[in-house]
């Protein structure tokens, strides 16, 4: 069996592109035209199982969606070829009620396949398909969250064990099965009575660890209590079940509006407010509450739990607790931050990223003091893309590390072409993410590839912002200081926005202040400026540290800057970033150069 192209000219769904697989013909043939007809790339791939593989083998898809309502489809090599040859892309099995999806689930090792049931919907598709992409892009992000998400998919396997029983087994709580009867239900009298509801997803942050440091019968007696607790806030007629694991549903019928939903979720966060007490012992918890509701946000059920678990997932990904409510970009991030994530893999290593300087120009006589060095990234098929746009997911997915070191061995090459023999005549400076500093080799790293490049330390400024805490700051520091003794620079860069301002200058053996952008802009014009660019400076005078000001745009802007003494500016009034040939062309055959180190 062959495989044939569907896909809409209007590409509603940003092109991601789905292979479908299975044995059931016309079935699957309009399957893959309803995605097409939806904006999706479907490609169709039927027959066996080996048909499948065939296509993997060709080419990488971002979703892989499976049809297992047909006997003598053999989905189970399928997924062992993808363990074994490493193959991307979401999962996406599809089910009926004769093919249990979720046994796929659980006996399986790929850990972040995901199902749909029959009857579909564009909606339940749509949102099935985001779901299993997020689940995929997740699951393939390292650190905290993975640890997270693999509780969240193991405690969704775990609550099949509930699925045919009415009641949890632990908590004596509804399961699964009575909540979707009950939504069903509700949807039904919703519509005759034109009334609204709420469904909330309640999942608990780092149950894994209070089970792995307390032991798993106090982790069964905490969620006792707290299902207890969590059903004494709520009305008789609102249901709280229990779907496995440390994840819990909720429905809440008459929720008019999205402000009695928020004072229902802030009485349920309050729960949290103080710790369990437990055999005696503390217990503190936090969660994470994902809010959907009807009619606003859907009037399908599936869509609707998917929703408020869409919604939980995102406060996950950011860590953060609380609750929040579905919105429909978090359907649209989840691919595109899979995206961003899955290309920036190759990017780095195939010359789609290049680095840009920006000149930074002394206030006193205009010449060239260093340069800051920026990343770019010119990916095949989006064009140019914004650091702004990929660095925050590099950050997230912890990719930053391989990029901040990328750059800092592109920067350090490049500058060492130019001058070869001697110093270079003007310093560079390198972002680097706080997470890279918190890696416990990045002295190392840095020491060793300014080594390799043979680049003096003294022409080197590591630019750290302050807009991101450290998580450890003594060590952090320790670090810092460390590289300070070599002789290099450090700039607290974009001073001023975050809130460790203080802390950091306190405690960072910095060099360079670098004021936030966002404050030059302030500045309107030469004469009055800005009270809170004096304070900086100031600040910044009465430690001893070189000044830059970053964003400057206008001659005021500057004429301001240099009455107070401020040291450096860096904006597009003296230079965009651009390639260091133009820079080494405008500044270096002209006059002399100043070195600052
Ligand atoms: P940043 O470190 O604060 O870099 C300065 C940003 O301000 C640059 O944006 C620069 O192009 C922009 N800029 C400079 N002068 C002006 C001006 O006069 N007006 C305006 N409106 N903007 C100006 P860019 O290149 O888009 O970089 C954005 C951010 O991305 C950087 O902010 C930095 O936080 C991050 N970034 C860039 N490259 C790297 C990297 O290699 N590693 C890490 N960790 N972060 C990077
Ligand atoms: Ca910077
Ligand atoms: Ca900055």
């Amino acid at each position: 069996m062959g495989t044939q192209s569907v896909s809409a000219s209007e590409n509603k769904v940003s092109g991601i592109s789905i292979l479908v697989g299975g044995k059931n013909g016309s079935e699957l043939v309009k399957l893959a035209k309803v995605l097409g007809g939806m904006g999706y790339h479907a490609t169709l791939a039927q027959g066996s199982s080996s048909a499948v593989i065939k296509q993997l083998c060709e080419k990488s898809y971002d979703v892989i969606l499976l049809d297992l309502c047909s006997d003598g489809f053999d989905a189970n090599s399928i997924f062992s070829f993808i363990a074994s040859h490493d193959i991307h892309g979401a999962i996406l099995v599809l089910g009926d009620a004769q093919t249990d999806g979720r046994a796929y689930i659980q006996s399986n090792t790929l850990s972040y396949i995901d199902v749909i049931y029959h009857p579909l919907t564009d909606r339940s598709l749509k949102s099935a398909i985001h779901h299993a992409i997020t689940l995929y892009a997740l699951s393939h992000t390292s650190g905290p969250v993975q640890t997270e998400l693999q509780d969240h998919l193991h405690s969704q396997n775990k609550s099949e064990q509930a699925r045919h029983t009415q009641y949890d087994y632990l908590t004596g709580l509804p399961s699964r099965i009575l909540f979707d009867d009950r939504l069903n239900m509700l949807i039904a009298q919703s519509k005759r009575n034109q009334s609204a509801f709420a469904v909330m997803h309640l999942n608990l942050d780092r149950f894994k660890r209070i089970n792995d440091s307390f032991g798993l019968g106090m982790g069964d007696k905490l969620l006792k209590a707290l299902s207890q607790r969590v059903r004494d806030r709520l009305r008789a007629d609102d249901t709280l079940a229990r779907l496995g694991g440390d994840e819990f549903l909720l429905l809440l019928p008459n929720v008019e509006n999205q402000a009695s939903a928020a004072t229902i979720a802030q009485k349920i966060m309050n729960v949290f407010q103080s710790p369990f007490i437990i055999n005696q012992q503390e217990i503190p918890v936090t969660a994470r509450l994902g809010i959907a509701l009807y009619p606003q946000m859907s009037s399908d059920p599936a869509s609707l739990m998917n929703y408020a678990d869409l919604a939980m997932v995102q406060l996950k990904a950011k860590r953060q607790t609380g609750y929040t409510f579905y919105c429909d970009s978090m359907s649209l991030a989840a691919p595109k931050r899979f995206s961003i994530e899955h290309d920036l893999r190759h990017a780095l290593l195939h010359d789609e990223c290049f680095v840009q300087y920006q000149p930074q120009i002394s206030m006193q006589d205009g010449s060239l003091l260093g340069v800051e060095a920026l990343i770019r990234w010119q990916h095949p098929e989006k064009g140019l893309i914004a650091p702004d746009e990929f660095i925050p997911v590099a950050e997230e997915s912890q990719q930053i590390i391989d990029v901040d070191t990328w750059m800092l061995n592109q920067a350090c090459r490049q500058m060492k072409q130019y001058f070869e023999k001697s110093a270079p005549p003007f310093k560079l400076a390198v972002n680097f993410s706080t997470l890279f500093v918190e890696q416990p080799n990045f002295v190392d790293i840095l020491l060793t590839t300014l080594a390799k490049y043979d680049f003096p330390n003294e022409c080197f400024e590591l630019e750290i912002t302050e807009n991101k805490e450290l998580n450890d700051m003594e060590l952090s520091v320790e670090k810092l200081k460390r590289l300070r003794r070599t002789g290099m620079g450090i700039a607290i860069d974009d001073f001023g926005v975050g809130n460790a301002m203080f802390k950091y200058l306190k405690h960072i053996p910095a060099t360079t202040l670098k004021i936030d952008r966002s404050f030059i802009s302030d500045i309107k014009d030469s004469e009055s400026g800005d009270s809170i660019v004096d304070a900086i400076v100031a600040m910044g005078h009465s430690r001893d540290l070189h000044i830059v000001a970053e964003g400057v745009e206008t001659d005021a802007q500057r004429e301001y800057l240099k009455k107070i003494n401020c040291h450096t500016v860096q904006g597009y009034l003296t230079g965009k970033a651009t390639s260091l040939d133009d820079i080494v062309n405008r500044y270096c055959q002209s006059g002399p150069l100043k070195n600052t180190a």
